[in-house]
């Protein structure tokens, strides 16, 4: 297994009044291609902070962040672009997916942003968008979809860059158990396919043994993550 994902010594601090507040406290974090890690804790912990800095969204204060061999902290802001979009999948709580555009076209749009030939693009998408379930709703529109669908097209959506790294905050905050629950089983059959290193912040414990392991945040600090099976 090779390590797509690597945080080493990672701070991050946010100016709060007179002092600095510590979002991340010397996180140390590592995530192997096919790896499927979950991250819990409660709120304000620093998860949603931590997945930030591992998208390259966000710089930290100290520390590296690798992805796929590559140290993020040290390149320029149009490297980094480049190495998020080649390397880095970002799945959150809310699709935001455009209200005009169709399945396919919601992730063919991504690509274009990539310089890639739209024909190529929608043979993927569709592939794609077959392998999440959505095979019957290629040109369904956001509204004529269920919450747990559109969950399906940005899942879709976060893989047409053919990402390392998965990154998924609260994927199923908006959905009832049962869609919850074939969200969790989704990731881990992508993880699976595709030798995804999936980092998922979640609140669903019921879930936690779809997951390969779990690593319990608190205060900006990192424990060691534990197998679950
Ligand atoms: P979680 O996702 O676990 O709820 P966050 O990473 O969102 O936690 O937040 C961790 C801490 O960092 C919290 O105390 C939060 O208030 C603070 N924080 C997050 N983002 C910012 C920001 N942009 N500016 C200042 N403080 C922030
Ligand atoms: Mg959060």
């Amino acid at each position: 297994m090779s390590t797509a994902l690597n945080l080493v010594n990672v701070t991050l601090e946010y100016p709060d009044g007179d002092s600095t507040l510590k979002a991340l406290d010397s996180v140390s974090l590592r995530v192997d291609a096919g790896e499927f890690l979950s991250l819990v804790g409660p709120s304000g912990s620093g998860k949603s902070s931590l997945l930030a800095v591992a998208a390259t969204l966000v710089r930290p204060t100290s520390g590296l962040v690798v992805i796929d061999g590559q140290d993020a902290t040290g390149l320029r802001p149009a490297e980094l672009t480049a190495l998020r979009r080649e390397a880095v999948g970002i799945i959150f709580q809310q699709p935001n997916l455009l209200p005009s555009l169709t399945a396919v076209e919601q992730l063919v749009i991504g690509d274009h942003l990539r310089g890639k030939p739209v024909r190529a693009a929608r043979q993927r998408a569709a592939e794609l968008l077959d392998v999440v379930g959505l095979g019957g709703v290629l040109n369904k529109r956001p509204h004529q979809l269920s919450g747990g669908q559109r969950q399906r097209v940005n899942i879709a959506r976060a893989l047409m860059g053919s990402p390392r790294v998965l990154l998924v905050d609260e994927p199923t905050a908006a959905l009832d158990m049962e869609r919850s629950e074939s969200i969790v089983r989704l990731l881990r059959q992508v993880t699976d396919e595709f030798s995804t290193a999936t980092l998922m912040v979640t609140h669903d414990t019921e879930f936690l043994p779809l997951t390969d392991s779990v690593a319990g945040m608190r205060d900006g600090r990192l424990g060691v993550p534990v197998r679950t099976a």
